[in-house]
């Protein structure tokens, strides 16, 4: 579970509004493959813009490729 309270703001990457923590700079990216919403380190915010490395997912282990 997460707690969604800390997710006070919201930001797209890759296209996809996710869910953002500005204190601890984590969003909730949808896995693509089995769209689990697993916590990533956002790199940065520009212009409510989020850039993201890729991530494994873990619960299906897929590797989401980081996009532009
Ligand atoms: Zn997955």
């Amino acid at each position: 579970m997460h707690d969604l309270d800390q997710f006070t703001e919201t930001i797209t990457i890759c296209d996809e509004e996710c869910p953002y923590d500005p204190k601890r700079k984590i969003a909730l990216v949808m896995c693509e493959n089995c769209s689990n919403q697993e916590e990533v380190d956002v790199v940065s915010v520009e212009n409510g813009k989020g850039t993201v490395y890729g991530f494994m997912c873990s619960q299906c282990g897929h590797f989401n490729q980081p996009c532009e």
